[in-house]
């Protein structure tokens, strides 16, 4: 298995590469093979402090310029992505045990056209209306941006996730303070090198370290005015707890369970391609992924003879390879923590496949398919975030709602099924912030992303994530 030479590592502050201030750094594992790949900063709450300053600072010119400038840094910014996109392929994939092929197919072209798209939607912002709403006075809508930005990022999509933070936030004349996750910090850290050739010094700052006290001290620190989390519901809920001490903005994106909503009549052979290569996409670990399939009974042990059949059909290994379509767990924590689930299982459930550890070095679990389960249990329940495939049978239209509905979650969840009325009646019923029909897991730049219930609040993509990132200023002019 290919390795990469380690090397060693700074956080990005105010536009160099700084150690630091405490002098701690940890080291950054490879989950395929559980190397030691490089080195990072521990930062502590001074290079928080740093950064936040620097971008403090950048603020006052950054907030300036006007839509068509950073329009231009934003695709400076994707086309420099795209020059380095062997490169930085290779970082995710060693970092995150993603298959290289889907690194440089998939996401190094949706992220790319991700910024794109924030480069052009920032020249057509508009407040809602200007005009004279009291007689001789004119209103006008501004649009502003919110100031210093705290983001923090998951370890899932690691370069996705930033790219999706940092566009509709610096498209709209913010500054920011990036924290990638602790276990995938190296294409945070490629990102910081590119945009810095592009970006005024302290506009993007990039800082490694850890939830707490990193993460924490970005969330605490009285100078960052927004704090946005792609991430668990648990630091989700302890985010929105500690800004609510200053009543910073909060944009949290926390995860999902998304229900497969399968009916007789469906197109079984599409759907069960489509859903087990979404469920063991990225090993699962994707908050949208089509894991929690509920079938109507006719269908139901084809399903689950059918998902066992694709499970079979993955190959784990070398992420470089191009033949491998399953990549490890993203740490041994989280191959741990999967691993709980199945051990957990109640008497009323049977694992058809998979579950197991394969006999190679890595962080690696068999694809696994569950049925039997019932809707209060725990892996109905809560986020599994690997490659595990849960399998119900309804029985009827309500109940399928019901279970579907049925979860803290309201993320993503897809219906399948040939009869458009009923296709249309359960996606009106579905309270998630994304519905597919006859489909799961594309996302398109323009369209939303983004939770109902405790799958949090605020949008990823699209217009209405450029407008999570600006505050709206009402301007009264007396023309007496
Ligand atoms: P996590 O929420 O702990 O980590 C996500 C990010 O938040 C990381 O950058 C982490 O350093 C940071 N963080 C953690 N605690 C913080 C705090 N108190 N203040 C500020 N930042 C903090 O997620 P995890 O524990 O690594 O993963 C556990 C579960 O989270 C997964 O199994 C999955 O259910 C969910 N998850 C969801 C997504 C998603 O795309 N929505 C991504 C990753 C994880």
């Amino acid at each position: 298995m290919a390795t990469v030479t380690q090397t060693s590592h700074k956080n990005f502050i105010d536009g160099e590469f700084v150690d630091p201030v405490e002098g701690q750094t940890e080291p950054v594992i490879n989950p395929a093979t559980g190397e030691t790949i490089a080195h990072v900063p521990l930062s502590t709450e001074a290079d928080v402090d740093r950064a936040v300053k620097a971008a403090r600072v950048a603020f006052d010119e950054w907030s300036k310029t006007t839509p068509a400038e950073r329009a231009d840094a934003l695709l400076r910014i994707a086309e420099a992505i795209e020059e380095h996109a062997d490169e930085i392929s290779e970082i995710e994939a060693d970092n995150a045990g993603k298959p290289l092929s889907a690194m440089r197919n998939d996401e190094i072209p949706a992220m790319v056209d991700n910024l794109r798209f924030f480069a052009g939607a920032a020249r057509c912002l508009e407040g809602r209306a200007s005009g004279e709403y009291l007689a001789d006075h004119t209103s006008i809508i501004r649009r502003e941006p919110v100031g210093v930005i705290g983001q923090i990022a998951p370890w899932n999509y690691p370069l996705m996730m930033a790219v999706w933070k940092i566009g509709p936030a610096l498209a709209t004349g913010n500054t920011i303070v990036l924290k990638p996750a602790e276990t995938t910090p190296l294409t945070a850290l490629k990102l910081a090198e590119l945009a810095g050739e592009i970006l005024p010094n302290g506009v993007l700052n990039v800082i490694t370290g850890h939830g707490k006290p990193a993460g924490s001290s970005l969330v605490t620190h009285d100078e960052v005015d927004m704090v946005s989390l792609t991430g668990s519901v648990e630091t989700g809920k302890w985010i929105a707890r500690a800004a609510s001490g200053s009543l910073k903005r909060v944009h949290l994106e926390l995860g999902g369970k998304a229900p497969v909503v399968v009916f007789d009549d469906v197109d079984l052979e599409t759907a069960l391609e489509t859903i087990a290569g979404t469920a063991y996409y990225n090993a699962g670990q994707d908050c949208t992924a089509a894991t929690r399939v509920l079938a109507s009974a006719k269908v139901h042990d084809d399903l689950v003879s059918g998902l066992v059949e694709q499970a079979h059909g993955l190959v784990l290994g070398d992420t470089r390879s191009a033949d491998t379509t399953l990549g490890p767990l993203n740490s041994a924590r989280q191959r741990e923590r999967v691993e709980g689930f199945l051990e957990r299982k109640p008497q009323n459930a049977e694992i058809v496949t998979g579950g197991k550890e394969p006999d190679s070095p890595g962080f690696f679990l068999e694809p696994a398919v569950v049925a039997g389960l019932l809707q209060e249990d725990e892996m109905i329940q809560r986020e599994i975030f690997g490659p595990v495939i849960t399998v119900q049978q309804f029985s009827d239209e309500e109940e399928a709602i019901r279970w579907a509905n049925g979860t803290p979650y309201g993320l993503a969840s897809s219906v399948w099924t040939r009869d458009v009325g009923r296709a249309m009646r359960v996606a009106n019923a579905l309270r998630f912030g994304c519905v597919w029909i006859n489909d799961h897991i594309p996302l398109v730049s323009e369209m939303p992303h983004g939770g109902y219930k405790q799958s949090g609040y605020g949008k990823d993509l699209s217009i209405y994530a450029l407008e999570d990132y600006t505050e709206i200023k009402h301007v009264m002019v007396n023309l007496a």
